[in-house]
């Protein structure tokens, strides 16, 4: 067995207008949801997947949302922010070994920021989109030793990334084996319970895609693993899933 540890870090939320969340919902219900990271620890690396919002989002959200902003306001304090919730841990970004993004959105790669210089990895998909100047959250990632991933990758024993397309072009989820079991971090491929179900999906770039990467997800889950969604407002505290500082082994 593998020791790799999970620790999921609250890196703010969002108050989501529910139909910015669930296409053909009517607009006007708010729903405060959380946004999370997540920092794996192997005994040779220290891997992040996700890094929550920028410094900008809080400062000048409307620059960064733009119109969406009524849908989705950030609700940040300056220890949300990926680099105060990682110092609280004893972490600085020089001891990240690789930072990996799901996709591009602001609540996901925004924190990129905090970790100049350090080596970095998306989809090759998601890269090629996200650097088409369609979404501002692409110039906040930092120069870097950049991998471009082409679909499912072994990062480390014990962590691996699957393709999960649909949400975003080239959208991607973590498995992180623990010795308690494994644990299948959806990021948007899968927002809350409701979505995880492919009638049902959330926002998506290729709806198609996005019902046919949940199944994936389902079958994952029906064989055993755990799902944690990615902006779901009750089920850390439902499921009892400790947050950092605790870890997950
Ligand atoms: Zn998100």
């Amino acid at each position: 067995m593998h020791s790799v540890a999970l620790t999921i870090l609250p890196v703010g939320q969002i108050d989501a207008d529910l139909s910015a969340l669930t296409p053909g919902t009517p607009p006007g219900s708010h729903v405060l949801v959380p946004v999370y990271a997540y920092l794996v620890t192997t005994p040779q690396s220290l891997i992040l997947f996700d890094t929550g919002c920028s410094d900008l989002c809080r400062e000048s959200p409307a620059a960064i949302l733009g119109e969406d902003l009524p849908r989705l306001t950030p609700h940040l304090h300056p220890n949300d922010h990926i680099r105060a919730q990682l110092l609280a841990l004893g972490v600085t970004p020089d001891m990240i070994d690789l930072v990996v993004i799901s996709h591009g959105h602001f609540d996901h790669a925004g924190g990129a920021e905090a970790f100049p210089g350090r080596p970095f990895a998306v989809q090759r998909e998601e890269w090629e989109a996200m650097t088409d100047g369609a979404d501002p959250a692409a110039n906040l990632i930092p120069a870097a030793p950049l991998t471009l991933l082409n679909g499912d990758t072994d990062l480390a024993p014990g962590v691996h990334l699957i393709a999960t397309p649909g949400h975003t072009a080239g959208h991607q989820s973590l498995i992180v084996d623990l010795a308690s079991g494994p644990i299948l971090v959806t990021s948007d491929a899968v927002y809350t319970a409701h979505h995880f179900h492919p009638d049902r999906v959330g926002a998506s770039q290729d709806p198609q895609k996005a019902r046919e990467s949940v199944q994936r997800l389902r079958a994952l889950a029906a064989d055993g693993m755990r799902p944690f969604f990615s902006h779901d407002p009750v089920q850390a505290a439902t499921e009892n899933w400790p947050l950092a500082p605790f870890r997950l082994n």
